[in-house]
């Protein structure tokens, strides 16, 4: 059946939604018999499992929190994991609670960052196997930015400067590791031996449109604390799957639906 006449729903127009002009619905395509094998479904393969501590910006004994490789649109996007080869329905109950203490304390410790208003927390669980939750930082005073499209305008906005972004990983590693574990990210410092080479784009420094706060020391090219890309890059490359032509694309979308195929994201580690 033609799709192009079937209506556009409500929430495209919403203020929140981040696209205008003439669009139409994708057509729906056949549901399949057997669904796919999402990465790391088996342990051996799971990307998570494999990837050091050294990765993350907060370990402990059960659960770690990653970011992303670089810095996104939003002041601050991170990642829970447990360290057990679970998904979410899977916890037992030892991990179930500590999964709740641990959103809220996740939670808090990203909404005390200058600039943050809410954080939204989500389980798509769509790419990869081994249970990870989704923080996202909405800035604050962006009313266009509340709610379902959070994700969405991730992509969309102006990325943030990298030295902000650093010191907002080192303030919730730290505030993590108040309560327990081990802050592996650290703050942003001087490098006087060599110039910088981190790829730090003036022009999304300029705009500054997401967060009035300058960055107070220049970037070095330390340390990376983590790379979610490696989560959803899930299969090895011996199993057959459709890579992603553009490696810059938010591994948010690929578990959000925003993306045609949940695809894991080819990525390197760093
Ligand atoms: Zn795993």
């Amino acid at each position: 059946m033609p799709d192009n006449t079937v209506p556009l729903p409500d929430f495209t127009r919403w203020p929140s939604f981040p696209f205008e002009g003439d669009m139409r619905v994708r057509p729906l395509a056949a549901p399949v018999e057997v669904e796919p094998p999402r990465s790391g479904e088996d342990a051996a393969d799971c990307v998570a499992c494999g990837t050091p501590d050294d990765s993350y910006i907060w370990i402990s004994e059960r659960w770690r929190v990653r970011a992303m490789d670089r810095p996104t649109g939003l002041p601050m996007v991170l990642i829970l994991e447990c360290r057990s080869h679970l998904d979410l329905g899977d916890l037992p109950n030892l991990l179930a609670a500590e999964l709740g203490v641990m959103t809220v304390r996740l939670e808090r410790a990203i909404r005390s960052l200058d600039g943050v208003a809410r954080v939204h927390v989500n389980r798509w669980g769509d790419g990869s196997a081994h249970l990870h939750m989704w923080f996202l930082a909405r800035p604050y005073g962006r009313l266009q930015l509340r709610g379902t499209f959070l994700s969405l305008w991730d992509d969309i906005l102006p990325v943030i400067p990298e030295p902000q972004w650093r010191e907002n990983l080192a303030l919730v590693a730290a505030w993590l590791a108040g309560f327990g574990g081990e802050a592996i990210a650290e703050p942003p410092h001087i490098q006087w031996e060599s110039p910088s080479t981190i790829a730090y784009s003036p022009t999304a420094n300029a705009n500054g449109t997401i967060d009035e706060t300058s960055p107070e020391t220049p970037d070095s090219e330390d340390r990376r604390p983590a790379t979610l890309g490696d989560i959803e890059a899930a299969k090895p490359p011996s199993q057959t799957s459709t890579p992603d032509p553009d490696p810059t694309t938010s591994p948010i979308a690929a578990e959000s639906g925003a993306r045609e195929e949940p695809t894991p994201q080819p990525q390197a580690t760093t």
